[in-house]
Parts: C-alpha cells; structure tokens; sequence
C-alpha cells in the first residue's frame, strides 16, 4: 500500500544503501537529518554507522508508525527522532548533513529550504530524479544547463555521485535516478539572493533576443549595478572577487544559450 502521491519507492538493495552511507563521509559527532525515511531501511544503516543522532522528517503517520515498531527496543533507538509532518513546511532541526532518499516532487524547493537554512550543514548526500540531478551539475553549454544550475552553484559545489536504475526501489518509480552531493560553499557569497535570482532569471528567459539588447536595458543594469555592490561590500576580498568573477561568468554563460534561440 505505497502512495505514487507521497512518493513512496522504497529502497530495496542493501548494497546501494551501503554506498550511499559510505559516500555520505559521516562522522561520530554528527546529527543526521533524513527526509522522508519511508520503512526505514536507510535510516537503519545511518543509526549503525555510529552518528550521533538521526532526525527523520516523514509526512506519512503510517510509515511514522512503522518507523517506532521498527526501532522499538533498538539498541540504537534512543539517537533517532522522527518528527511527523510536511518537510518543506515544518522549521527544520540543526543537522550536519543531510542524507536522503526524497519524494521527487519536492526536489527543488527542498534543495533551495535546505541552502537557506542556518547555521549551513556540512554536506547533503541526496537521492534524485536522473534529470533533475544532470540539471544540478549541468556546467555552461550542456543542454541541460539552467536557472537551476546556476543557483544551486552560486550557493555550492554539486558533484555526481551514482547512477541508481529504477529497479532498485519497490514499486520500482518511472524514471531512473542520481545521488548527488551538495556542499555549501563557505562563505557563502554576500549576494542578495533574489536579487541574483532575478537577474538570472532574466538572463535564461528564452524570450529575449540577445544578450547585448538586455544589458542595454535599464533595469537590468540597475539590477546587474546592485549585485556587483553587494558583493563589494564583502569584507573578504577572496570572496569578493569570486563573487564578481561569477556574476560576469553568469552573463558569459548565458550566450551560448540565447544563442540559440
Ligand atoms: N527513505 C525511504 C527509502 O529509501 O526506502 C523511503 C523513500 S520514499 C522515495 C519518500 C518518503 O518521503 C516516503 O516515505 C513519503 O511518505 C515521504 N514524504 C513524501 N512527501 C514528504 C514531505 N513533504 N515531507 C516529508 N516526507 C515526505
């Protein structure tokens, strides 16, 4: 009785559930969050692998349920919490990293709730839909690059983990998937974000003929001046000047693009 709605594809192969723990790097003081920890089957592996403390946020009562018989009596019990509710709309615990195997509907304002969050975590090891996992590493030129792609760069270092094949999980999901690892850059850039979101926006809106034509608009100098004073009024000059070379790399990486259009 797996709900298609709430994303439920349970993860059946041990072995993966090992690489994925494995690629995660834990260490003994961390506190874990999982998203969505379903039967409990990555949970387990997370709980054994020594951490401190795992925080599992579930929506559905009938898999929190099955959660608690689960650990019920566990020797490891007493470092996990579950918190029942909708992740995306609950305030989330202080976690180092973030492990998870998602319901793919939430990925991207998930991804965005996660970065957002304060104090940043360490690292996110993190079950995608194929696509949406190639539309997070795509570098400028691929066709898959896009607003995504910029922003979750601006705000970290993605890289490709593991291809997943859709057979590892009951009921096996329509598409294939990726774990891909996010790290929050540190610092993170002093930009507004949705400023530069904006500005980026703009940017990929294939309505827009030319990238010289834009920049000759006003309020998208305006916007393009505000950004590149945020960032001067970094006090560290290394993450000054990265943030301005990335803001003119942005515009470069966009040519290609509207090139094409
Ligand atoms: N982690 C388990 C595994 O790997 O076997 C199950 C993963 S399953 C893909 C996604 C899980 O997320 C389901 O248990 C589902 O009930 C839960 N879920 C769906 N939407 C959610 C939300 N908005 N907040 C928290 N959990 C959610």
């Amino acid at each position: 009785p797996f709900e298609k709605s709430k994303g439920q594809h349970i993860l059946r192969n041990p072995a993966l559930v090992d690489s994925i723990i494995a690629k995660a790097g834990l260490k003994p003081t961390d506190t874990v969050l999982e998203i969505g920890p379903g039967t409990g089957n990555l949970t387990k592996r997370l709980l054994e692998s020594g951490v401190k403390a795992v925080v599992a946020v579930e929506l559905d009562p009938r898999m929190v349920l099955e959660l608690s018989r689960r650990f019920q009596g566990h020797p490891l019990s007493s470092r996990l919490k579950v918190i029942q509710g909708d992740v995306l709309k609950c305030d989330l615990p202080y976690f180092d990293i973030c492990v998870a195997n998602i319901p793919y509907q939430i990925s991207s304002p998930l991804t965005f709730k996660l970065l957002s969050h304060r104090p940043i975590f360490r690292c996110a090891v993190i079950m995608f839909q194929r696509e949406f996992a190639m539309r997070l590493v795509a570098q400028p030129g691929d066709t898959l690059y896009c607003r995504l792609s910029v922003n979750v760069q601006l705000l970290s270092r993605v890289s490709h983990l593991l291809k997943v094949g859709r057979n590892n999980f009951r009921p096996p999901p329509k598409v294939d998937s990726s774990v891909v690892r996010i790290e929050p850059r540190k610092p993170l850039p002093p930009v507004s974000f949705k400023e530069w979101d904006g500005l980026v926006r703009i940017c990929f809106n294939r309505k827009n003929k030319t990238l010289g034509s834009l920049f000759k608009q006003k309020r998208v100098l305006e916007l393009l001046e505000r950004i590149t004073r945020q960032c001067n009024l970094s006090n560290l000059p290394k993450n000054l000047k990265w943030a301005r070379r990335r803001c003119h790399l942005m515009m470069l990486q966009c040519w290609p693009i509207w090139s094409r259009t």
